[in-house]
């Protein structure tokens, strides 16, 4: 993510970086709990981490497994990229 220049931000209660916007809604609202806001990154992986649903729905056990597969290493790359551990 971008940073603002001039912008003090706080911590961000998803990766515990200092991502957070202190102006709430320029951070993305959690799908996990939407009382709280996390920080632009932290909102990109909670929307690939809903393709889960997605892919427990595929009937055929090899696709599904072959899917998951694939779902774990894209997210571990994804975390990667996006600088959260
Ligand atoms: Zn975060």
């Amino acid at each position: 993510m971008e940073f603002i220049k001039g912008v003090k931000y706080i911590e961000c209660p998803g990766c515990k970086k200092f991502k957070l916007n202190p102006t709430k809604t320029m951070n993305a609202l959690s799908r996990k709990n939407d009382k709280i806001y996390v920080c632009s990154d932290c909102g990109t992986l909670e929307g690939f981490d809903s393709l889960k649903v997605i892919i427990e729905e595929i009937e055929d056990k090899k696709k599904r497994k072959k899917a998951r597969d694939l779902f774990k290493k894209q997210r571990e790359e994804l975390k990667k990229f996006l600088g959260i551990n």
